[in-house]
């Protein structure tokens, strides 16, 4: 990590192990200190370099696409990406296995367009083999759409099996790769994927305020007055950022300002394969860490996210949620609840401005945390390890 980015301990703030907002860098937060206006051609030139920039980090394939920031949290870019994408004659296969995959097919249902819910349940992945018989099945299906890593478990979705079977059966792809873009490669030529999202405050690690479609040009153009919205047409934002360089409506100037900052640690660390690789590190040590202390994950390793990762909560009838998250927090941590519908879960993010000696303090964190709750076993109940088994059935 840069000499600039003092951890938030130094600043007296909890680190925030969460899916984002997340622990940002003191140098990201300082780049806020100053006001811009939104016409002024330095400003203009921020926008444009931050264009460039997070194409840049898609790969070859680059200048086939173009990247059109939406200001908003990450759900408002997943809903101008379903809303001028997707036909309004078209239909969406959404694969689900989360909150996440539930909460396109409820925008969809607001948009009025047709779907069909593959809703796998809490975690188990979408297979290619499932897409390809669905999409065999159903000659009126025109997109599908993935969630690359589905937050709510932290499963990471096999996004390139789910990517051949689109391609073979002729569909269009779009993907929501809101907590993964930046930290896992993304390749939308290699993927023949039309367009996906990501936002401010996941792994580029800014701080929250718009979300960002990077999509194919052709795509973009022929999405002109297909949205149902006036503030979240793609098409829209695009055409008037290529003309005059300035966001439609008041754009979120010092978040920008900030997210340039964090770009510029992205790049100095390495770019996306060494932020995965950090994030990866963070994921290992505290799932080893955590197994230890005798707490299971929900998951096997082979799905493990390196953005996040959920544990079981303990059987020991002592061990209550929020006991153990405000003696995390008193420790300087702020975990985040399971979201889980059939056991009690726990989840540790692992992205943000936070290294594996963040993570060694989080598992000791975690040990005394147990004790302070009079919980002498992490050991999870039956039903959990049974929930489990699924994934290997
Ligand atoms: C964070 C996230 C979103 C967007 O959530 P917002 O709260 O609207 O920012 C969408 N999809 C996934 C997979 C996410 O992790």
């Amino acid at each position: 990590m840069s000499d600039t980015s003092l951890p938030p301990p130094e600043l007296g703030e909890p680190y925030l192990l969460t899916p984002g907002p997340l622990t940002t860098s003191y140098a990201v937060k300082q780049a806020m200190l100053k006001d811009w206006g939104s016409w002024d051609s330095d400003f203009r030139d921020m926008t444009r370099d931050m264009r460039s920039k997070l194409l840049a980090l898609i790969g070859d394939g680059a200048s086939e696409y173009d990247c059109v920031p939406i200001q908003g949290s990450g759900s408002y870019a997943v809903e101008a990406m379903l809303g001028s994408f997707v036909p309004k004659e078209g239909k969406v296969l959404v694969l689900a296995n989360g909150a996440y995959g539930l909460r396109a097919a409820q925008t969809l249902d607001y948009l009025g367009r047709a779907y069909h819910l593959l809703d796998k349940g809490d975690y188990l992945p979408p297979s290619g083999s499932e897409v390809a018989q669905i999409l065999s099945n159903d000659p009126a299906i025109s997109h599908v759409l993935a969630i690359h890593c589905e937050t709510s478990s932290g499963i990471l979705n096999p996004i390139e099996d789910i990517a051949a079977a689109t391609r073979a059966a002729g569909r269009t792809l779009l993907i929501d790769s809101m907590s993964a873009f930046g930290a896992l490669p993304l390749n939308p030529k290699a993927l023949g994927c039309a367009a996906f999202v990501s936002s401010a405050n996941k792994c580029i690690e800014g701080v929250p305020g718009f979300g960002f479609v990077i999509a194919r040009i052709d795509d973009i153009k022929a999405a002109k007055g297909n949205s149902h919205s006036l503030s979240l047409d793609v098409h829209a934002q695009w055409a008037t950022m290529e003309k005059t360089g300035q966001w439609r409506f008041t754009p979120p100037t010092h978040t920008i300002a900030a997210f340039m900052h964090a770009l510029e640690l992205h790049a100095a660390e390495g770019g996306v394969a060494a932020r995965g690789a950090r994030y990866a590190k963070n994921r290992d040590v505290i799932v080893r860490g955590l197994r230890d202390i005798g707490f299971e994950t929900l998951l096997d390793d082979r799905w493990l996210s390196p953005i996040i990762v959920t544990f079981f909560c303990p059987a020991d009838p002592n061990f209550t949620f929020q006991g153990f998250y405000d003696a995390m927090k008193k420790r300087g941590f702020i975990i985040y609840p399971g979201k889980l519908t059939v056991v009690d879960s726990f989840r540790i993010g692992v992205i943000g401005q936070m290294d594996e000696h963040v993570m060694r303090r989080v598992v000791d964190a975690a040990r005394d945390a147990l004790t302070d709750v009079n919980v002498s076993s992490a050991a999870p109940p039956a039903a959990a390890l049974e929930e489990r088994k699924k994934l290997a059935a």
